[in-house]
């Protein structure tokens, strides 16, 4: 049986590991600081959203902005009721919350922290902690000479998970390998607009369905929004903030943004501003009932439409309509930075997927070599979909690196 060496004991690397030893490897597990799956413990504000209530491989696919196509095929092998199962067959169930995301059912990350750490020992995982590896040198008659702060192993397979780096000089020893990184660049953040002092006043009121888009970068994406004290954040900007982070980063971060706070049509806004201009007649625009806009936001489109506080809908004439239509789904602002969405954020960037035989994870360039989670130019938005990569292909890795 292969002497299998897993670099880096995070979601990925231990998932690779419990399959590759489950299979009969003989496997190592090398995690460079003294704890490991440090960042499922903190995951999903301390619950770990694992997964997503999603088991069609090609609706999961499409949350991927770098490597959906990849991960296609790969979610069809490995996917996301496989996972549930995997879980599961170890006594994690995972629940689904209404807007998809799943946790463990006690709620807790460390559950799915310690039924990992339980299952790689039970397979016969051995783990050695503080050891980080610099250099990997392919072997004359195969294999692979792992150089680690602990001296020099002998590998028959290695499987790299070491997560994303947010530099690119985080990955130079693979860049060594011959292996071709795409520049990290951060994803999952939210938007700074510093110049929209009245709408920061606004500061946690949030919408359930806008859509805030990107005119210069022609990209669109809904979902609920929420106001802050630097600018606007929500699952709507994240979507966006994730799809367009190499635009972006390459715009340094500074572009128009308009916010849609219904996410509809101003066509159809129209139609419904007049529709309820007659169903409340002498009623003052800021008291209308409008579904989905609280009434805080209700008087900032009004302010920004330059309308008159009191106008009444018996003095709103259709072009006064148009004007608050226009305010509520054209609301155009200036993004001006970015700011770390704490409860996850990943990176952008890593190792170039061409170079990746999704069948097995393994490099094409450098047989033995297989790589997984992070370490890769894949990430999702939020949702759970992230670490379903990570499981994904960890498991693709490991049951590949067992072969003999
Ligand atoms: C705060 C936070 C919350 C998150 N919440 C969620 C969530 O709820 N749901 C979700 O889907 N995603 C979430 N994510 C994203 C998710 O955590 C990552 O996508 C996932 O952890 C990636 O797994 P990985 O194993 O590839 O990398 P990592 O988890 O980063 O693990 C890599 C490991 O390799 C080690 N390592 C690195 N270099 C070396 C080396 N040279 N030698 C030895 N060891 C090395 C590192 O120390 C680390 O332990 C969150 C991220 C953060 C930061």
């Amino acid at each position: 049986m292969p002497q299998v060496v897993v670099i880096g004991g995070g979601a990925a690397g231990f998932f690779a590991a419990i399959r590759a030893a489950e299979l009969g490897a003989q496997v190592l597990l090398l995690e460079k600081t003294g704890k490991t799956l440090a960042k499922v413990r903190i995951s999903g504000g301390g619950r770990c959203n694992l997964t997503h209530n999603c088991a069609d491989p090609a609706t999961l696919a499409t949350h991927y902005p770098r490597g959906g196509a990849e991960l296609l095929p790969a979610f069809a092998r490995f996917g996301q009721p496989e996972t549930l199962a995997w879980f599961a067959a170890r006594g994690v169930r995972a629940v689904a919350e209404a807007d998809g995301r799943m946790f463990p059912h006690t709620n807790q990350a460390e559950t799915v922290a310690t039924c990992l750490e339980q299952a790689a020992r039970q397979a016969g995982v051995s783990l050695r902690l503080s050891t980080g590896v610099s250099a990997l040198e392919p072997r004359p008659g195969g294999g692979y000479t792992v150089q680690t702060t602990a001296g020099p192993l002998e590998a028959d397979r290695v499987i790299v998970a070491t997560g994303g780096a947010p530099k690119a000089e985080g990955m130079a020893w693979l860049a060594r390998l011959g292996l071709e990184v795409v520049p990290p660049v951060p994803s999952l953040f939210t938007f700074n607009l510093p110049g929209s002092g009245p709408l920061q006043a606004l500061a946690g009121v949030s919408v359930p369905a806008g859509e805030v888009a990107l005119p210069q970068l022609k990209d669109a994406r809904r979902g609920p929004l929420l106001v802050t004290h630097w600018g606007l954040s929500g699952p709507g900007v994240l979507r966006l903030s994730a799809w367009q982070a190499r635009a972006l980063a390459e715009a340094g971060y500074q572009t128009p943004v308009l916010v849609n706070w219904l996410g509809q049509k101003p066509a159809s806004v129209l139609k419904m501003l007049k529709t309820l201009r007659e169903a409340n007649p002498k009623k003052r625009l800021a008291n209308l009932p409008v579904p989905g806009l609280p009434r805080r936001l209700q008087d900032y489109t009004l302010q920004a439409s330059q309308l008159p506080e009191t106008l009444t809908t018996s003095e709103a004439g259709n072009r006064h309509l148009e004007q608050w239509a226009q305010a509520l789904c054209q609301d155009k602002h200036l993004l001006q930075g970015k700011t770390t969405y704490k409860d996850e954020f990943v990176t952008a960037g890593g190792i170039a997927l061409h170079q990746v035989d999704f069948a097995t994870m393994e490099a094409r360039s450098l047989p033995g070599l297989h790589l997984c989670g992070e370490v890769l130019d894949v990430d999702a938005i939020t949702g759970g979909f992230n670490f379903q990569a990570a499981w994904t292909t960890g498991w693709l890795a490991g049951t590949a690196a067992a072969q003999v």
